[in-house]
Formats: C-alpha cells, sequence, structure tokens
C-alpha cells in the first residue's frame, strides 16, 4: 500500500469516528445528530446542504418580484413603535430601504429580533415580498448583518436542537481532519482527464463555499465520486458473476413438471422456462431477468426453473421482500413440486431459533431442495449443500449487495430475478447491470381485465353495497387505506376504520385488518384466514401491495388513491383478477382536481403496466422513480441519476476505464476507490 492509501485508511478511521468525540460535540449533541442520520464524522461531512442562500447579488427592492423569496440589502431607517393586536399578537414594524425603495419588515411577536435590529446598519433580509409596487412588505424575514463574513450561506436540513449554526460549527471541526492527513482518492489521471477539483476542495466548498461558482465546482466533484463508486460496484459484481463457471448443468427433460400443473403454460411462461434451462447449460451463470406484470404467472415460471435444478441435483432459494409472499411462494412451490418429489422448506425471520436451526440443517444436509424465504436466507449462518439456482422476487425491493452476498454463499450459483416494475430500459441497465431479460406479454387465459372505476367520496355508500355484492356471490374483497407514514395517527384511521366497518355496514361479514406494523406471525394468520376465506373482506394499507395471490378475491376498493403513484395502483390492483371470476377495483378520491382526475382516467383505460408507468414516469418525472428507493441501488447522498446525466456518462467511462485497467482495484493508486466502494454497498446494507 502506498503513502496516499495509507492515508486515506487513516483518514476513514479518522471519519469513521463517532461524531461526538468533536470538539463541542459530547453524547446529548450526537444524539440529536442522530435523528439526521448522522452518527460519523464522515456522515457529517456528507450532510450536504439542501440549498444555499447567496448573498452576493442581492435585488434591488424597487425590482424584487412580488410573492417570490428574495434576498433584499438595505438598512433599517425607521422603527416603529410596537402594535399589540391582541394578548397574544404583539407587531412590529420597520422601514428598511436601499436607495432604489423601501419596504416594511414585519415581525410578529419576536421583540427580540425586532430589538437587535439597529437603525442605520445594513442587513440582509431573506423572505417573500408582498403589498404592491407601492407598499411593499416583508413579513418575518430571516435578517443577517450585511457584514457577516460568509457570503454564500448554506441551508441544511436540521431537526430540533440542531441549528444551522450548530451545524456548521460542527462541520467547521469536522473538517479539521483533513488537516493532519493530504489525501486524494481519485488517481490523478481521473482527475485531469475529468477536470475535477481535489476532495479536500470539494468538501470544504459544499459547506463553506466562496461563491457560487465554488460550490458548483465542489458539488461536481462529489457527485462524480459517487456516481463513479456505484458504477465501479455495479461492474464489478457483474464481472464477478460473468466470470465464474457457475453450476453447468445437463439438459434434462422437465415435462412431468409441465404434465403436473394445473393449468398450461402460456407461450410467454414456457419461453422463459426455456430461456433459463438453456442460460443453466451455458459456460457462465445464468443473469436472469423475468419482467411480467402483476398476475402473468412469474412464480410459475421460478418452479420450472427450480425444477430444473431439481432435477440436476441442485438446490433453489427463492427470496422474497416480505414474510407474507415467502410464506406464499412457499405453498406455491409445495404445491406444483411435491407431487414429483421436491422437498421445501420455508425459513424466515419470524421463526424461532428451533425452527431455524432445525430448517437450516435440513438446508445443510441437502435434504431439502428448495427454499423459500426472506433475506434471513442470506445470514451468514445459513449453508446449503449445493445451491445451484438463486431466485429474487420483486427484486427492487432488495439491496444489490443483498444480492451479491447471497450470490457468494453458492458454487456461483444461477441467478433469476422476477419483477412486475417495468423500468425504463435506460434506469435498467443502471439497475440490473447486464442482466438478460425474458418478458412475459400475455397475461395467462380466461383472465378478464379488471374494470376500474374511479370515483369521489360521494360514492363511498353505494361502492360499500357494490363489495356487499361481490361477498354474496361468495367472492372475497380488499380495502386499501393508505398510510402517508406509519405514524400512530395514520395507523389508528386504518384501525378504527376496519373497526367501524366490521361493526357497521359489514357487520355480517367476516373482516379482516392487516397493516404493516404487525408482528409477522399475526399477519401471516391474517392472511391465512384470508385466503381460506375465513374473512370476507380484508382491510388493509399496502403490504398486500407485493405479489399476494388470492383468486377468489374480486374487488378491492383503494381509499386515497390519489395519494398513490399510477404504479402503485397498478400492482394493488393487480392483487385481483387472478381467478376466473370478473373482477372489480374502485379507486375512491375526496381530492377530485383535474390532475388526479386526468391520472386516475389512465388506470381506468389501461391495464398495461408498462403504459401506465411510462405514463407515470410522465406525470412525476423520473426523480420519484429514484427517489423512492425501490431500485435496490445504494442511497445516493448528492448524485441525482435522472438530472446528472452528463456525470453520470463521464463517470461511467472512467469506471470502465479504470477496471480495464485494473479489474479488481488491486492497484496501489485505487487502493482508497476500493475503499469506498466496499463503504457505499456496506453502508447500504446496513440501512437495510
Ligand atoms: P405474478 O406474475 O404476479 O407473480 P403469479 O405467479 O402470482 O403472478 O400468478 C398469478 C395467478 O395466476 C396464480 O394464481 C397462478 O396460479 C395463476 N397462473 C399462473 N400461470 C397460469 C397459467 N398459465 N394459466 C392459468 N393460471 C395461471
Ligand atoms: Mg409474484
Amino acid at each position: 500500500m502506498n503513502q496516499t492509501a495509507r492515508e486515506w485508511i487513516c483518514l476513514l478511521k479518522d471519519l469513521e469516528k463517532p461524531v461526538k468525540y468533536l470538539k463541542g460535540m459530547g453524547e446529548k449533541r450526537s444524539g440529536l445528530y442522530e435523528k439526521l442520520g448522522i452518527t460519523t464524522v464522515y456522515d457529517l461531512l456528507y450532510h450536504f446542504p439542501r440549498y444555499y442562500l447567496d448573498f452576493t447579488c442581492p435585488v434591488q427592492i424597487s425590482q424584487a418580484p412580488l410573492g417570490e423569496n428574495c434576498i433584499l440589502r438595505g438598512r433599517v431607517v425607521k422603527k416603529i413603535p410596537a402594535a399589540r393586536i391582541r394578548r397574544d399578537l404583539t407587531v412590529y414594524k420597520a422601514v428598511f430601504t436601499d436607495d432604489s425603495a423601501d419596504i416594511t419588515i414585519i415581525i410578529y411577536n419576536s421583540g427580540y429580533a425586532f430589538d437587535k435590529l439597529q437603525l442605520d446598519c445594513e442587513y440582509f433580509l431573506v423572505g417573500k415580498v408582498t403589498g404592491n409596487m407601492l407598499r411593499r412588505e416583508i413579513n418575518s424575514p430571516q435578517i443577517f448583518p450585511a457584514d457577516m463574513c460568509d457570503l454564500v450561506q448554506p441551508v441544511y436540513h436540521l431537526t430540533e436542537g440542531v441549528s444551522q449554526l450548530l451545524l456548521r460549527q460542527s462541520m467547521h471541526e469536522a473538517l479539521k481532519a483533513f488537516d493532519r492527513f493530504i489525501y486524494e482518492p481519485l488517481p490523478k489521471w481521473v482527475m485531469q482527464k475529468y477536470k475535477l477539483c481535489s476532495l479536500e476542495y470539494a468538501l470544504k466548498n459544499i459547506h463553506f463555499p466562496q461563491d457560487m461558482h465554488a460550490c458548483e465546482i465542489a458539488s461536481e466533484r462529489l457527485i462524480f465520486d459517487e456516481l463513479l463508486t456505484l458504477q465501479l460496484g455495479m461492474l464489478m459484481m457483474k464481472e464477478r458473476s460473468r466470470l465464474s463457471s457457475g453450476c453447468r448443468m445437463k439438459d434434462v427433460s422437465i415435462d412431468d413438471f409441465y404434465g403436473s400443473l394445473p393449468f398450461t403454460l402460456t407461450n410467454g411462461q414456457l419461453g422463459a422456462v426455456n430461456d433459463c434451462i438453456k442460460d443453466m447449460c451455458g459456460e457462465s451463470p445464468m443473469n436472469r431477468l423475468v419482467q411480467g406484470d402483476v398476475g402473468s404467472g412469474k412464480t410459475a415460471v421460478a418452479a420450472g426453473a427450480a425444477y430444473f435444478a431439481f432435477k440436476n441435483g441442485c438446490q433453489t432459494a427463492l427470496m422474497a421482500p416480505t414474510e407474507i409472499l415467502a410464506s406464499q411462494h412457499y405453498e406455491t412451490m409445495t404445491e406444483f413440486l411435491s407431487p414429483l418429489g421436491v422437498k421445501t422448506a420455508l425459513l424466515t425471520g419470524s421463526m424461532t431459533a428451533k425452527q431455524k436451526k432445525l430448517v437450516k440443517e435440513g438446508i445443510e444436509s441437502g435434504e431439502y431442495s428448495v427454499v423459500v424465504g426472506t433475506h434471513a436466507l442470506v445470514q451468514k449462518s445459513t449453508v446449503f449443500n449445493k445451491l445451484g439456482l438463486v431466485i429474487t422476487d420483486e427484486q427492487h425491493r432488495f439491496g444489490v449487495e443483498q444480492r451479491a452476498l447471497l450470490a457468494e454463499k453458492g458454487e456461483d450459483p444461477h441467478k433469476l430475478v422476477m419483477s412486475a416494475t417495468p423500468i425504463p430500459r435506460t434506469l435498467a441497465l443502471m439497475i440490473y447491470g447486464d442482466l438478460d431479460i425474458s418478458v412475459l406479454k400475455e397475461l395467462p387465459k380466461g383472465r378478464q381485465p379488471v374494470s376500474t372505476y374511479a370515483v369521489t367520496g360521494k360514492l363511498r355508500e353505494r361502492t360499500y353495497n357494490f363489495i356487499k355484492q361481490h361477498l354474496d356471490e361468495g367472492r372475497q374483497g380488499y380495502i386499501v387505506c393508505p398510510m402517508i407514514d406509519e405514524s400512530d395517527s395514520d395507523l389508528r384511521d386504518v384501525k378504527s376504520y376496519a373497526k367501524k366497518l366490521s361493526e357497521g355496514v359489514f357487520k355480517d361479514y367476516s373482516v379482516g385488518l392487516l397493516h404493516g406494523k404487525m408482528l409477522p406471525a399475526a399477519k401471516e394468520k391474517v392472511m391465512e384466514e384470508f385466503k381460506e376465506h375465513k374473512i370476507d373482506l380484508l382491510v388493509s394499507t399496502t403490504v398486500i401491495e407485493v405479489g399476494i395471490d388470492v383468486p377468489n378475491a374480486t374487488i378491492m376498493v383503494i381509499e386515497n388513491a390519489d395519494r398513490f403513484g399510477l404504479s402503485q395502483l397498478h400492482q394493488l390492483r393487480g392483487r385481483v383478477g387472478r381467478g376466473q371470476f370478473k373482477s372489480d377495483c374502485v379507486l375512491i378520491t375526496d381530492n377530485p382536481t383535474d390532475e388526479v382526475k386526468q391520472r386516475l382516467k389512465i388506470l381506468s383505460s389501461s391495464s398495461d403496466g408498462f403504459r401506465i408507468s411510462e405514463e407515470d414516469l410522465k406525470l412525476r418525472g423520473p426523480g420519484d422513480f429514484f427517489g423512492s428507493r425501490q431500485h435496490g441501488l445504494p442511497k445516493l447522498k448528492i448524485a441525482d441519476m435522472s438530472r446528472n446525466t452528463d456525470v453520470l456518462r463521464s463517470a461511467g467511462a472512467a469506471a470502465r476505464d479504470i477496471l480495464a485497467a485494473d479489474r479488481k482495484l488491486e492497484k496501489r493508486e485505487n487502493a482508497c476507490l476500493k475503499e469506498l466502494v466496499n463503504m457505499l454497498f456496506e453502508k447500504n446494507l446496513s440501512d437495510n
């Protein structure tokens, strides 16, 4: 390891120190910082400003646009005596000028802020200018003395007890780590080729920029670093899976599988199974994505691939994002495969230690050929006898590194990924690397599209009757309520709503409740009862969004539908229309604006997930897609892949150049980068 690399590692150690060791910090404050997601000095330095207040070019008061946030510079020429309007309202006013025009500062209740204002002193004001051209006012502005030293002020996300000032002080302390070491993680040639400033300059100027130009230079460097690290990690993972040999399989027949299924596979399903078989017989391991709309029957494809692996004497691991889904897949796999002599096991986090131990023993001995589970499956203590195939369902909900972890378990197993999220191609390449793709275009025969109606809350009673019609015919239904966050009040809402329904309109039916905060065992019990039709109507939050399969459910009502994205609504709606019965979906909104109507109309007119997601992207922009973290990429701090496309491209080119010369980042000049890649991907793992 060369000098810079060693220093970098030292520095990283310095940066990995908890913030509480910073001067002026201590336990109590560091506790507050944790609320901002900041535990280490590194976290602090990478807690970037949301935006900046640029005091270098204030607007003239006479030119200040009304109704917008402005920065003004001027002096106080007159302070008007306070006016006490009510017991709890005192209004302070002062006249402020910059010689282009006057403006009245209005301050409510804060006598302290008002007293601090000194006549004939220069100040900056930040706030919204209101009134008219003749009488301008600025209400409760932020006030800064004009002789302050930093003319560009960062504005951070704060939390109670942590002020901008405090954050800036800590930032200052944190940056001192850089005084002890000189280091630069990027190879020189990369910095030169892409005209990047040093990391030290970047971090100093993102937090304490001299001017906006310096700030841009700084952020470009930090965005580059982030996107470079990300792409290095992705490329290395891809490389790893490409190089290794995999469990090469023999092309044995699985006709008995086709024969024992309760239905005939669609052409798309058959094609996808055959794609898998061909891949698994090849030299390098399979790396395939099966993309199919909700209800297209991806699980049967998974079962086919798993059976093929079984016939080749290999085990299959099937990972699902939730426990409910895992146990459902477990049942499906058992149903499809146990008649063929395949033993399937379920392994989830909520099982007792004893149960887990037993299952793990069976996995290790090879007794179980198919293992279905949540990510508990990837835990280090699970040892496979001969893992040949890893299947991940709805993988955009997993972190990439989880996939990588499991891949390391076997002898480079084949990988199959199932996803219902239609991702635009450019993004798919980023997320899935170079996966091969099989698309299930058609739905199984005999499916009738779900009729979808968007209505306002006025029709709620009628909607309830509509549900009853379905229930009276022996079918089942869902009512989905959104939760903005899983706060107590939201949860209470869902609970009390369920209670109200079960004691009121639906008192003659059995009503169940399902939400994300329930214990896994309780969730499972409810799902089980719903499946067995002990529950007629399930009131639920969006936990049912992913992959629940109860063909007898034919009606879904979604409350506050306007709060969901279209793709999510489409996924939700995919829970009905899974059997031979005609199904309906009612979207209720109490907020029928034109925009909402336009969006919901798309759903009632289309059942094509790809088209819906495209419309969704158009309406909401790709920022949302990347914002939602559903893609499984590590969380980015500063880069925005939908906006920083130029940097994305140049960093991608740099990543490829770097790896072309040093496949595993083993050269000295790349030692720091390797560390960064590990950090980015590890950090994300611990977040999950
Ligand atoms: P998804 O692609 O959304 O995961 P599933 O695998 O859960 O879809 O399948 C949805 C439903 O369709 C299940 O009840 C499944 O048994 C059924 N199914 C799958 N393939 C077929 C087929 N070829 N013909 C009829 N029904 C099918
Ligand atoms: Mg599914």
